[in-house]
């Protein structure tokens, strides 16, 4: 029996055995053919072309027919490459006349073709030189007699090891209902960690040595609160976990009876519980939950695992199924997000990389530089308003004049869509991302603009203490209770209340237990978080005294040692905790 220890991401116990998701490329070498095998290696190649086409077909037969667009996409993706005759018939042309291995002839083609895509100057086109990347691996180890990666040979059921996941792959294996995962990297708010609370599957990040370690197909236990990993458990250690796990099944059935209650404080104050999407799928747990509204649908999803972008028709269509399928209540849709660690082919070998990429062209700045992306959005989401109550938001800005800009982009859309007769909410209320510390310093700037605001503490954090939401070597440094992002917090809030318009919180802080009495404190009344949080939040809401929270804010405020803070944080929820379950 092993112990790895990790950032735990996810809570939730999964008991189960270990799946290796390998993603190294494989090592190529030239060797030179005599003349007479010069014609048995192109059939190989033939073979192996015509076998990778077979698994592609089968992976698309399998994929659920109630699984979102994309998955499927990003696989006829991959068979409109392997078929075009850059990868099926030029290698044939190099074995010939170089009188080369067939794996050394697609890796140059593959090589010669990702550069040609290197210099492309549209950067979505250009990224798309993952899927040809994508395509020749799988060809060259099927050459090479190597394990597939489609994970076919993956059971339900099994536990993910890799050494990391991107957002698109988390995905993709959504569909693979993988009930755990363990990263060697990963922080605990890059999307993949994100997703892995919506998914409500335990998962660990930053486990460093996991894939070294854990062995396929080996039991492990996966304690996602903890963050730990136990490999090969003994008799003794599964019973205990068997038994955590009954008792956090129990405790779910307890709070799905919150389900129906008014998410009201003790004192009679209301507070909004929102939640976070990414794809219209996930609307079924905003149902489940009985959330007061959708906080956060992060749309960039739609653009994920597929090579062109989705048309301002199936945006509209996807926008109009999450609005009707939760009638009268507020679905927030934020313009598109892409970019850092959210790349539309998951961020590998797209080219030219931003060196800072969490800083460069992301998000709004992209949108605002490329409106052949912006204005089908737009478009997309003013006539969705048309169908149900659509807030628009836009994600990080970080001054007031590309805020204008943007909202220059809106009244354009709005007044296009006028002339044409097509119908849109003209109140749709427009509001903005606060993620960056510019933005929440100056917050009273943005006001006068906006119809109101959420804080994505996500972001917000990573600007505010310098640390990269991906990067493991700095986890250590994530701290939501830090003075710097209380006070940029408490300084958001106040702008909102003088303005007289609503904030709202859709980080993950906003759906972690431990932060939500200091944030009612603080004079939150909206929260947006992934669905699986939200009764959880909903219990301490309607135990909670906002008086008394307020106190207890102001002097979580005045306190200057970080160690202090954090522990009185903890003593106060310790406390109520302890109230609430002797009643
Ligand atoms: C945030 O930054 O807090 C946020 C909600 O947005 P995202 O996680 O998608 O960047
Ligand atoms: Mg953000």
């Amino acid at each position: 029996m092993l112990v790895l220890h990790g950032a735990g991401v996810s809570s939730g116990i999964c008991i189960g055995t270990a799946y290796m998701l390998r993603r190294s490329r494989p090592e190529i070498s030239e060797y030179l053919l005599p003349d007479h095998l010069v014609d048995s290696e192109i059939e190989r190649f033939s073979r192996a072309i015509k076998e990778v086409h077979r698994q592609l077909s089968l992976i698309l037969e399998r994929i659920p027919s109630n699984a979102p667009k994309e998955a499927s996409s990003f696989i006829d993706t991959h068979i409109l490459i392997l078929n075009d005759s850059m990868i099926s018939e030029e290698p044939i042309q190099l074995i010939r006349n170089r009188k080369c291995n067939a794996e050394w002839a697609l890796h140059q083609q593959g090589k010669m073709l990702t550069d040609m895509f290197g210099k492309i100057e549209d950067q979505y086109i250009r990224s798309k030189s993952t899927d040809v990347i994508q395509v020749v691996d799988r060809v060259i180890r099927n050459l090479l007699g190597q394990d597939e990666t489609d994970h076919q040979s993956l059971k339900k059921g099994q536990i993910i090891i890799a050494n990391d996941l991107t957002p698109a792959d988390t995905v993709l294996l959504k569909h693979k209902k993988i009930r755990a995962f363990v990263t060697d990297l990963g922080g605990p708010i890059s999307h993949t960690a994100i997703l892995a609370r919506s998914l409500q599957i335990p998962a660990i990040v930053a486990v460093h040595n996991a894939t070294r370690f854990i062995k396929k197909d080996e039991d492990i236990i996966i304690d996602g609160k903890r963050g730990v990993v136990i490999l090969s458990p003994d008799k003794n250690i599964l019973t205990e976990y068997r038994k955590r796990n009954r008792h956090i099944t129990q405790l779910k059935i307890e709070l799905d009876k919150l389900q129906k209650a008014r998410s009201v404080t003790k004192d009679g104050k209301k507070i909004l519980l929102h939640t976070n999407i990414e794809l219209p799928a996930d609307v079924k747990a905003t149902i489940k939950t009985n959330a007061a509204g959708i906080g956060l649908y992060r749309t960039e999803f739609l653009f994920m695992n597929r090579l062109s972008a989705p048309d301002e028709e199936e945006q509209f269509k996807n926008y109009v199924k999450v609005v009707k399928a939760i009638p009268n209540r507020p679905v927030t849709i934020r313009t598109l997000d892409l970019g850092a660690d959210k790349q539309v082919d998951g961020g590998k070998h797209s080219g030219d990389v931003a060196i800072n990429p969490a800083l460069g062209l992301r998000a709004l700045r992209l949108c605002l530089k490329s409106p052949e992306i912006f204005r089908p959005q737009l478009r997309a989401i003013l006539r969705a308003s048309a169908f149900g109550k659509v807030r628009l938001m836009l994600p990080m800005l970080s001054g007031v004049d590309e805020l204008l800009l943007a909202l220059e982009f809106v009244e354009e859309t709005k007044a296009e869509l006028k002339i044409r007769g097509i119908k849109y909410d003209k109140k749709l209320p427009v509001g903005g991302m606060i993620e960056i510390p510019s933005a929440a310093i100056a917050a009273d700037l943005f006001t006068p603009h906006l119809d109101f605001m959420s804080i994505g503490t996500n972001d917000l954090i990573q600007y505010t203490l310098a640390i990269d939401r991906v990067d493991d070597a700095v986890n250590y440094l994530y701290d939501p209770l830090h003075p710097a992002v209380l006070r940029l917090i408490r300084n958001v809030i106040e702008a909102g209340r003088v303005a007289k318009i609503p904030v709202a919180m859709c980080g993950e802080m906003a759906g972690d237990l431990r932060f939500s009495r200091l944030l009612l404190g603080l004079g939150l009344t909206e929260f947006s978080m992934h669905p699986a949080s939200l009764l959880g939040i909903k219990k301490i809401v309607k135990t909670s005294n906002i008086a008394s929270l307020k106190r207890f804010a102001k002097k979580i405020l005045a306190i200057k040692d970080i160690g202090e803070l954090h522990a009185a944080v903890d003593s106060e929820n310790e406390k109520q905790n302890r109230r609430n379950t002797q009643k």
